[in-house]
């Protein structure tokens, strides 16, 4: 038995048998053949691409009916490369011409195409080196007998319930593994707050991210129990451990059973403030827990997701059914978030300055989109359609300038006079907000809320920019913190100008959901959550038995104090008074 730590996600415990990815580790080394082991080495190698094509084709056959059209797209495309003469025939070359082994010859023969993709103007042909990256990876652990595997070859069943143990997952990989209903994660690299533990704890995945390295104890078929509350992981437990996991899984149940009497409840203070609860989405799956613990409607929905794990941008059509899908089966307001590309958020398809995006400082989001109309213009309309069936509101990501919204607006209502013109319905008083996630915005909402009808405060990534910390970046990890001064008195600042103003102002990032700060937004002034549905009722929880009145003024003493854990030992007495 042995335990190994990281960062937690989400609350849950999931206990199941290891599922090794080692796509990226695989270093072969070159022997030296004597001519006569030459034939050998090439049957070798052949019947491994031979090998991996039936892996492929047992992928595809195993592939659920309902998985994206790309899915198979890739699968297919992988598998054309495994025919492809200059990686296959000049890998038999170098084994006949240089008398290497298989794998040395393949690497070598990999590393100069990849090299030749690099070189390439095309953005779509540069990309193309990670397939043969794929590619040469699965042929390589065919040849040597690993027993590890790559995400594209996941088979549904042999999956189902088992824990994925990785260097690093991206949030679009995050998504697909659910898709096979595995158990949870575990990962090397990671943090709390990455996108990847966000869509985690979405999918209710537990998770544990950020072992520095530690998962290379972990062995394929391990048993493993992972703790995503505490970020422990405990590798082959003995029965008296894994019999208090089993407790300790009932207990969560009993208290989510607790919580479930909280649903109809209307969410007010003691002292009578109505505070509205609302939810985070990044996919339709999620509505059904929205709807389960009642939510005051979606605050958030992050519709980078709907680009996601696919070889080209959805159609404006193709987005304008989903978003009305979505609005259509929740009778309540849905905050639909424009494309929020960029940082860790990836798209498998080319468009113009994604490296620049892939930045958290450079043109992400609504930076992006105002770059490049052919992404944004569909996105809108899509949206601007959608309201026609339900109450939608529009909000934009990452403004840091008085120029952005003014470019927004006009936009915005450009597009509203082309539908007119079009004769298509849509909204005309359709509710435009910003998110504040720079401190730039943050210092400027005064001006800000003159001119959108609501502000949402983004606490991921106003954190990561205001304490200069890279969000997915475990390294800086231990600085992420919530209730830094800095970030509380932006926060204060920006309630404040929408009170001014007479706009809602809410709170979308992960601090929404962490009952260790209810009490000390409420005392903050805040009146609007959007948090990930799981975490809703224990929050109403906390809201059900607080005195705002009271909490604005104890929280007066938080934001003046001095040092950390000064304010770390606040926030515990404030939240057990
Ligand atoms: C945030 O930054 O707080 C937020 C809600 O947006 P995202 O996590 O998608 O960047
Ligand atoms: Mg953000």
């Amino acid at each position: 038995m042995l335990s190994l730590f990281g960062s937690g996600i989400g609350r849950g415990i999931a206990i199941g048998r290891a599922y090794v990815l080692k796509n990226n580790e695989i270093e072969p080394q070159q022997s030296n053949l004597d001519a006569d082991q030459i034939p050998a080495e090439i049957a070798r190698f052949k019947k491994a691409v031979i090998a991996t094509e039936t892996q492929y084709k047992k992928v595809l056959r195993q592939l659920p009916a309902d998985a994206p059209k790309e899915s198979a797209a890739f699968l297919n495309a992988h598998m054309m490369m495994l025919k492809d003469p200059l990686l296959v025939d000049e890998s038999i070359n170098i084994i006949r011409r240089d008398g290497v082994n298989a794998e040395f010859a393949l690497q070598t023969q990999s590393n100069n195409l990849v090299k030749v993709f690099e070189k390439m103007q095309d953005s779509y042909l540069r990309n193309k080196k990670t397939d043969v990256q794929h590619i040469t990876n699965r042929l390589l652990r065919n040849l040597m007998g690993i027993v590890s595997h790559s995400l594209d070859e996941l088979d549904g069943e042999e999956l189902r319930g088992r824990i994925i143990v990785g260097k690093d997952l991206s949030p679009a990989e995050t998504m697909f593994i659910k898709e096979h209903r595995v158990g949870a994660f575990v990962t090397d690299l990671g943090s709390q707050i990455s996108h990847t533990s966000i869509v985690a704890r979405s999918l209710k995945l537990p998770a544990v991210v950020g072992l520095h390295g530690s998962s290379k104890y972990i062995n394929e078929e391990d048993l493993l129990v992972v703790d995503g509350m505490r970020g422990i992981i405990i590798l082959n437990p003995s029965d008296k451990v894994l019999r208090e996991y089993k407790a300790l899984q009932r207990e969560i149940k009993e208290r989510e059973r607790q919580l479930n009497t909280l649903t109809r409840r209307a969410s007010k203070t003691q002292d009578g403030h109505r505070i509205q609860l609302m939810a985070n989405i990044e996919t339709v799956a999620e509505l059904k827990e929205v709807k389960r613990v009642n939510a005051a409607g979606i605050g958030l929905y992050r519709t980078e997701y709907l680009f996601m794990n696919r070889s080209q941008a959805p159609s404006e059509l193709e987005q304008f059914k989903a978003y009305k899908r979505i609005v259509t089966s929740l009778d309540k307001t849905v905050v639909i978030r424009t494309l929020d590309i960029g940082g860790d958020k990836r798209l498998d398809f080319p468009y113009p300055q994604k490296k620049s995006s892939e930045s958290p400082l450079g043109l992400r989001a609504l930076r992006l989109c105002l770059n490049n109309m052919e992404l944004f213009k569909p996105q809108l309309r899509a949206i601007l359609r959608a309201s026609a069936f339900g109450k939608v509101a529009i909000m934009v990501p990452m403004v840091s300038s008085f120029d952005e919204i003014t470019q927004v607006l006009a936009i915005i209502k450009q597009t509203k006079a082309d539908l007119r013109r079009e004769k298509i319905a849509y909204d005309p008083r359709i509710r435009i907000g910003g998110m504040i996630e720079v401190p730039a915005a943050a210092i400027m909402a005064d001006l800000f809320a003159e001119k959108l009808d609501f502000l949402s405060i983004g606490t991921n990534d106003l954190i990561q920019y205001t304490l200069a910390i890279d969000r997915v970046d475990d390294a800086v990890n231990y600085l992420y913190d919530p209730a830094h001064p800095a970030v509380l008195s932006l926060i204060k600042h920006v309630i404040k100008a929408g009170e001014k103003a007479n706009i809602p102002v809410s709170l979308c990032g992960e601090m929404a959901g962490n009952v260790n700060y209810t009490r000390l937004l409420l005392g903050l002034g805040l009146k609007n959550f959007s948090m990930d549905a799981t975490y809703l009722l224990a929050v109403k929880e906390r809201i059900l038995d607080a005195d705002m009145a009271k909490l604005r003024k104890q929280v007066g003493q938080i934001l003046r104090s001095d040092n950390a854990s000064q304010t770390r030992d606040r926030i515990s007495s404030l939240n057990h008074s």
